[in-house]
């Protein structure tokens, strides 16, 4: 299994997350790959692959033209408003506003491409963006060509993006992209299975009325965890994609025995929609010590995790999400990994 990785995202590092009412270090931070590539080595993995450039064409099937443009703008027009820290959403376009038109002015734009106030952008947002949709596009390249499984150590992560807004950490549904091009590549239907704590909210809404993309989201229930307004189990698609949403909310203190049993009914919905490609939405969240989650799974469940996902017999692309108990990030991503490939 080949792991794609650019050290380009380490120009995403905001020094500022609205938490708890304080601005604090981002829980997001670079270390978090760090570890996963150390795990990797010490794990005998092949080294990583540098991802080449970004197919911006292909991030565009899943994000909209203009939250596009105002990804790859923003920095500057930030900086020539005049504005000395980074990039934070002050207000936002909320139920009972028109919300008619879509601002000119810098700060306006930014609460209009933003669903949070929790996630900074800086002078090279854009860039680290762009470099984990490619670890996500190379990987899926690998598993078009034939690869069983391929992984994406994709930072910033990207499930948490809608079409046309940021939040969650998440800049581009790097998730999404890898579906949207194994379907473009020929897949029928694509399962993406996203295991995140938090809610795919990104992934739902981009493929809420696509019947070819079925998500499976297993996550901290909404009533107690972000992204709060969105990921109830009545939540289930629309139009041509009624049925391809399963949302498996579950409530805090959840232990992995609960947690497997949500992962197996996931399972055989996946099964019994017929995928014939998987995109796993890794996120480590779900571990006991995670200091923004309430599951309580131990390291050594997440390679049960990969060995219950592994039993689906697909090929996969697995790109990384969330994960912030950031000493065992790295062992719980390769756990998985290895159960995945039945290592
Ligand atoms: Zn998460």
């Amino acid at each position: 299994m080949r792991t794609y990785h650019s050290e380009d995202h380490r120009l995403h590092f905001p020094q500022a997350e609205l938490a708890g009412g304080q601005l604090v270090t981002p829980f997001e931070r670079p270390s978090r790959v760090e570890y996963v590539l150390r795990r990797l080595r010490e794990r005998g993995f092949e080294a990583p692959a540098d991802p080449g450039p970004c197919d911006l064409d292909a991030v565009a099937r899943v994000h909209a033209p203009d939250y596009l443009d105002f990804l790859e703008r923003a920095w500057d027009d930030w900086v020539a408003d005049g504005n000395a820290g980074e990039i934070i959403a002050t207000n936002v376009p909320a139920p009972g506003m028109s919300a008619a038109r879509r601002p000119e002015g810098i700060e306006g734009q930014v609460g209009w491409y933003a669903h949070a106030s929790e996630t900074a952008m800086t002078a090279g947002t854009w860039a680290a963006a762009k470099a984990s949709a490619a670890c996500a596009q190379a990987a899926t390249r690998d598993v078009m060509e034939g690869a069983r499984h391929a992984f994406a150590l994709c930072r910033p992560p990207g499930h948490h993006a809608t079409r046309a807004q940021f939040g969650g950490y998440c800049f581009l549904n790097n998730a999404a992209v890898a579906a949207r091009m194994l379907r473009d590549g020929g897949a029928g239907r694509v399962a993406v299975l996203d295991v995140d704590f938090h809610h795919g909210n990104g992934t739902q809404g981009i493929f809420w009325e696509d019947g070819t993309v079925h998500l499976v989201s297993i996550h901290g229930d909404p009533l107690h965890a972000y992204p709060h307004y969105i990921g109830y189990a009545d939540e289930t698609g629309a139009g041509d994609g009624a049925g391809a949403t399963t949302n498996l909310p579950l409530p805090p203190g959840t232990p992995y025995r609960d947690w497997a049993d949500a992962l197996d009914r996931g399972i055989g919905a996946i099964r019994d929609r017929g995928a014939e490609a998987l995109v796993v939405s890794l996120g480590t969240d779900a571990y006991r010590d995670d200091p923004i989650s309430f599951f309580k799974l131990d390291s050594d469940d997440f390679r049960d995790m990969g060995a219950r996902v592994a039993a689906l017999d697909l090929p996969a692309v697995v790109c990384f999400e969330g994960g912030y108990a950031i000493e065992a990030v790295g062992v719980n991503a390769v756990n998985f990994l290895e159960g995945l490939a039945g290592r």
